[in-house]
């Protein structure tokens, strides 16, 4: 069967405009599309010619092959125009000339593009870090596994080489209508076809490495720098780090999820640490020049004679940084006193000898015990 010639078939002359060849084929699809003439299958095969020779005429590069080699062109495997042939993804000039129909036509939102771009879904990472690596920032390698666009068919799940036919389900505009006469008029239901999934191609050999997803899993190593300062319940976004978009979409974000883990002596109060130190009671009592642990190294600390249980002792600028602004926190270093356990009979004697001094200040004493005592609702 010899086929038809395309100027013909769309019913213009050979050296129409391509104003004159979009108007032309605008008009025929609008009649011969498969979801207005549901009961006429001859309907189908008229558009999908219709189709065909838009594609052909619609685009210069095919319609000068045509004009000089006439079908023949398209043989023996069809067209060979490189990456953005009939293999890549809604390579198909026409698809945004039938949406743009169904919109002309006025049938409300019922059409939405299931070919619309979509940015892809983000990804969590956890991250734990100690409190010495929130106070200075670090670097990381972070192992994830996420969507990627398919690298040998760049997301078109087609086989390089080969090339999807167009959906004869939907006749490739990827919907099907459904037009119902009721007492209210015509009701128009647009879903998407079954078939194709809405692309209107159906891909006849899918790409080997993605099976015709499109999408492949892959491992990644993301650097990530983390600034100082982060503490439990940062989030850091990663931008265009997630999962791949969907039809060109661009990707999602990684965002990755700061926890802290406890420290054995170190307690965050905000930018602020807290440090209980133990003394002596004679450290307590007499002073001392001790030393503490803080996050940026060892600090000299004096304590004076006659420090309290529970005395706090601030460290300027020894805690953690801001996150969004200069400047440190402080260490809070505050005093515990030992009490001892077990005393050498020596220690003893010498403990005793030092209460007989404080019998010394009876008054100060029995104040206290009278305090007791009405404490406790005694005479
Ligand atoms: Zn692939
Ligand atoms: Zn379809």
């Amino acid at each position: 069967m010899s086929k038809k010639d395309y100027y013909e078939i769309l019913g213009v002359s050979r050296d129409a405009t391509q104003e004159e060849i979009k108007k032309a084929y605008r008009k025929l699809a609008r009649k011969y599309h498969p979801d207005v003439n549901q009961n006429d299958p001859s309907a189908t095969e008229k558009f999908k010619e219709i189709k065909e020779a838009y594609d052909v005429l619609s685009d210069e590069q095919k319609r000068a092959q045509y004009d000089q080699f006439g079908h023949a062109a398209f043989e023996n495997g069809g067209f060979q125009t490189g990456p953005q042939g009939f293999g890549g993804f809604g390579g198909f000039g026409g698809f945004d000339d039938i949406f743009d129909i169904f919109s002309n036509w006025g049938f409300g939102g019922a059409g939405r593009r299931r070919n619309q771009p979509r940015q892809g879904p983000d990804l969590r990472y956890d991250l734990e870090l100690t409190l010495e690596e929130a106070a200075t920032g670090v670097d990381r390698e972070l192992e994830i596994t996420r969507t990627e666009i398919c690298p040998d068919c760049s997301g078109s799940g087609v086989e390089p080489g080969t090339h999807p036919t167009t959906c004869n389900v939907c006749g490739g505009t990827g919907q099907i209508k459904q037009v119902r006469q009721t007492v209210l008029g015509q009701m128009v239901n647009i879903t998407t076809c079954h078939a194709c999934g809405g692309t209107g191609e159906i891909i006849t050999t899918p790409c080997s490495r993605c099976r015709g997803r499109g999408k492949v899993r892959r491992s990644r190593k993301i650097h990530v720098n983390i600034p100082p300062g982060v503490d439990t319940g940062t989030r850091l976004r990663i931008e265009g780090e997630g999962e791949a978009g969907s039809h060109g979409g661009p990707p999602g974000d990684l965002y990755v999820y700061i926890t802290i883990k406890p420290h054995p002596y170190f307690i965050r109060q905000g930018v602020d640490i807290l440090y209980e130190v133990p003394l002596s009671i004679t450290q307590a009592a007499l002073g001392a020049e001790i030393e503490v642990p803080t996050l940026h190294g060892k600090a000299k600390l004096t304590v004076p004679p006659g420090t309290q249980p529970g005395t706090k002792f601030r460290l300027r600028g020894k805690g953690l940084p801001h996150l969004r602004r200069s400047g440190r926190g402080d260490q809070l270093v505050q005093v515990a006193v030992k009490i001892p356990t077990h005393l050498t009979a020596k220690q003893r004697k010498l403990l005793e000898e030092f209460a007989a001094t404080l019998n010394e200040e009876k008054g100060e004493s029995r104040g206290f015990f009278k305090k007791v005592r009405d404490a406790f609702g005694a005479n």
